[in-house]
């Protein structure tokens, strides 16, 4: 990807460089929130000075499942399926091992 992109520590959103307003603050030349939630934060700010919203106000920040979620399960689903089968074998081993020893 020739695209450069950051996560915004906010919105936890992978976005690229240009949807971070430039900042001489930081070494990146970036500022640290995305340009939405720069703008969110300063509508927040601005309905709070106002006496719109109260000091607890603060929206909570969108946190999107890990992409990989869906796969984690399916892999712990699978594991399951084999142990149970592996179990299954163990018993039917030792059923079979026991009446094989009685017919001897
Ligand atoms: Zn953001």
């Amino acid at each position: 990807m020739d695209i450069m992109t950051k996560t915004c520590p906010r919105c936890h959103q992978r976005r690229p460089h240009s949807a971070f307003a430039p900042s001489t603050q930081y070494p990146s030349g970036l500022a640290v929130w995305c340009r939405a939630c720069q703008a969110l934060d300063a509508l927040v700010r601005y309905k709070r000075q106002r006496g719109y919203l109260g000091p607890d106000a603060w929206p909570p920040p969108p946190r999107p499942e890990p992409e990989d979620a869906d796969e984690m399960r399916s892999v712990q689903i699978v594991m399951v399926i084999m142990l149970v089968l592996g179990f299954l074998l163990l018993v039917k081993m030792v059923v079979y091992g026991a009446t094989l020893v009685e017919v001897s």
